[in-house]
């Protein structure tokens, strides 16, 4: 099987001017999602969407429950919406490493990996850690993170690059940091995902991912029914 395919016709679709009518970044009630994988789901077709993937946060030491998760999302009726299995793990450290165990790589359709929390963390909502770093140095901290993971880890998805600067440190990373990783992307074989809950100019990274043939995911990091779909409302 082809893990691409699904990244490939985003791409495609978005050249032909098509609405890729997809949404590859849910959270349920596994997590910290508010609705369960039934209700979202529901919402995805009703939306008319026709790929989803849950993207349950996980980490090395989740098993338990994470294969019943799995199993909820491999029931569910494949006619109108198509529903993948994903896991979006944390990039652990500076070698890129990821927070996942090979029991969960085994389940799951996609890995996502994201920067949630930077090296040696371990409350994000701690005022003193958000203060630790300047916004310059959280930029480059996410910058190299997600670096060291394309070129060393096995995923899919870049999951919302930049995501923490912008949303923890409100910090603007300069265009050519976001124009290095599309590149290093493309040239590793990762997905490069726009996301609508993080990324403030989806139009450029858009045409910059187009200009360097570097594959794209959307989400929109969806917590309840109602933001299903909400990355779709930019191609139409
Ligand atoms: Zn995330
Ligand atoms: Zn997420």
């Amino acid at each position: 099987m082809d893990k691409l395919k699904i990244f490939k016709e985003i791409n495609r679709d978005i050249k032909k001017k098509l609405s890729p009518n997809v949404d590859l970044h849910l959270h349920t009630n596994w997590t910290d999602g508010k609705n369960t994988v039934f209700q979202m789901y529901k919402y995805a077709c009703k939306k008319k969407l026709k790929k989803i993937l849950f993207s349950e946060h996980a980490r090395s030491t989740s098993s338990d429950w994470f294969g019943s998760f799995a199993e909820e999302v491999n029931s569910l009726s494949k006619k109108s919406c198509r529903a993948y299995v994903g896991a979006e793990v944390k990039i652990l450290n500076f070698k890129g490493d990821l927070d996942i165990n090979s029991k969960i790589r085994k389940k799951v359709d996609f890995v996502m990996a994201s920067v949630h929390r930077f090296p040696g963390e371990t409350n994000i909502n701690k005022r003193e850690t958000i203060d630790k770093y300047l916004k310059k140095e959280a930029i480059e901290i996410e910058y190299e993170l997600s670096k060291k993971a394309i070129k060393n880890s096995n995923f899919e998805i870049l999951g919302h690059p930049f995501g923490m600067s912008y949303s923890r440190y409100k910090a603007k990373p300069n265009w050519s940091l976001f124009q290095d990783l599309i590149k290093l992307c493309k040239k590793y074989n990762k997905a490069f995902e726009i996301n609508s809950n993080y990324h403030p100019s989806i139009n450029k990274i858009v045409n910059e991912c187009l200009k360097e043939g570097t594959l794209m995911s959307l989400g929109s990091n969806a917590h309840s029914v109602k933001e299903v779909g909400k990355i779709n409302t930019f191609f139409k």
